[in-house]
Formats: structure tokens, sequence, C-alpha cells
């Protein structure tokens, strides 16, 4: 095929888990796909929406375990696109939320191949809400940080010092492997430590639970009641605006059920 009648590649976000959280135009540009490179993060549900035909190819980088390069899923999406398939490129919540799809697109676009960029429900916002949490609620916050809690290599620590101070809602994706050294810098940074916090893993799946509690004692709760990955950390007052959150007595709180 001549580059002009290559199809563009999509970058689909599958929001946060569950499948009727997809958007339409998701839903649209998984009917037409013929081949699919999914994130581990993605809902199987999801996967029902592809033709039957469509090959899925499984990309998953969870956690830095058994990861797939980078550079191999950009240069396998590109060598499917010139074949003349029609590739989805599917990701957990939005692409653009982390998850390195900006990546992906430029080095689809300096392929010379066009890219459709299909926007999802990120769990940043998804996972706060499925607990009645609003991230920027106006009468406790001016409003939200979305930040990693993993700073690797290819990846800079954010500035949580200015974070504390910033009167935001802190949102922070991948941050439960290290929710000790963020809370220490946090409070280091000024942030008060009955703050409230909440952590939420697995969010709009079967497997969701969650805890609310402090700043102070977000670390113990979240290993005492054995959270695991994936896992949104939440710093804020917002936190309070969770409907359960006013039933429970403080200092420590949490509740796992969902
Ligand atoms: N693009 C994704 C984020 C990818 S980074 C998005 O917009 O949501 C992966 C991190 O996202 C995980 O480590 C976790 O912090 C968060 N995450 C993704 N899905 C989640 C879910 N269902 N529940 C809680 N956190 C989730």
């Amino acid at each position: 095929m001549t580059p002009a009648a290559l199809h563009p590649v999509a970058l689909v976000g599958a929001g946060p888990g569950a499948p009727d959280l997809l958007t339409l135009r998701a839903v649209r540009t998984l009917r037409r796909a013929t081949v699919a490179l999914v994130d581990d993060l993605v809902d199987p549900g999801v996967l029902r929406y592809l033709r039957p035909s469509a090959r899925v190819i499984p990309v998953g980088k969870r956690g830095g375990c058994v990861s797939t390069p980078q550079a191999f899923i950009h240069r396998l999406m590109i060598s499917e696109a010139r074949r003349g398939e029609r590739v989805v490129r599917l990701k957990g919540g939005d692409p653009f939320v982390f998850g390195r799809g900006a990546e992906e697109c430029d080095a689809l676009r300096e392929a010379g191949l066009e890219v459709e960029v299909v926007s999802g429900l990120s769990a940043g916002i998804a996972a706060p809400a499925s607990i009645g949490v609003p991230v920027t609620d106006r009468r406790h916050t001016r409003g939200v940080a979305f930040v990693t809690g993993h700073a690797g290599p290819d990846s800079k620590e954010p500035d949580w010092a200015a974070l504390a101070a910033s009167g935001l809602t802190l949102v922070i994706y991948m941050g439960l492997s290290r929710v000790e050294p963020i809370v220490t810098a946090l409070r280091a940074g000024g942030l008060p430590s009955d703050t409230p916090a909440a952590a939420i893993c697995s969010a709009h799946t079967p497997r969701q639970r969650q805890v609310l509690c402090t700043l102070a004692t977000l670390a113990a709760t979240v290993m005492r009641e054995r959270l695991v990955s994936p896992a949104i950390l939440v710093v804020g007052d917002v936190v309070s605006a969770a409907p359960t959150w006013a039933a429970m007595s403080p200092p420590i709180q949490a509740v796992s059920a969902r």
C-alpha cells in the first residue's frame, strides 16, 4: 500500500475497567480494527468489541516486571500499519495520561503514519469518583494535580514540597509501592498529617477495594488492608466528601468493601 492509502493507527483509551465505561468512539474504533495491541491494564471484557477475526497482541508493561520493550511496541504498530492493517493500540484509562501514549504517537508520526487519539476515562478521575470523591470540588480545592508516584530513569520525581504547598487535590498514579516515601515527602513539605487520604485499587472492576484514612495513616492502612496495584492515591480535603467518610471515626479509618 502507498502511505496515503494506509489506515491511521488509533490510540484508544479503554477506561479504568468496566467495559461500559468505554466511549462510543472507542467501541466504533474497536469494531473496525484488524489488529489490537493491548496493555495488561485493559479489562478483558473490553475485547469483546473487537471482531472475532481481529488479531489480539498482548503487550503488557506492568510494574516493570515482564514487560514488552517500548521500542518493540513502536516497531510492531508501525509494521502492522504498513501492511495495511487497521491497528488499534488499546491502553488503560486515557492514552495521554501517563502510559506513554505521547511517545507512541511521536513514533508513529515519525514513521509517516497518521494517528487518531480516542480519549478514555482516566483512572485518576474515575477511581476517586467511584467512592464519591469529586477531585475538583470547589468547596475544598482550586484544582487537582495528576502526578506519578513512580519516578524512573525516564520520568521526573514530582516536586512533593511544591505539591504539598499547592492546595491542590493530589491524585497519584503508580504510587502504591512508594506510598511511604511519598507521604514522608508531603509531610516534610508541610501538608498536615490529618489531611484526608484514600487509596483505591482496581477501580471499576469486580476486584475494587479502597481505604479512606489520613495522610499520616495512609501507608500503614494500605499495608494492613493489603491493597495491590493498580491503585490511585488521593490526598486532599475532597476525600472527606466521600459518603463513607462521615460514618467513620478518626483517626484511622478503613473500608475495603465496595
Ligand atoms: N492511562 C492510564 C494510566 C496508566 S499508568 C489512565 O489514564 O488511567 C497506570 C496506573 O494507573 C496504575 O499504576 C494506577 O495508578 C492507575 N490505574 C489504572 N487503572 C486503574 C484502576 N482501574 N484502578 C485504580 N488505579 C488504576
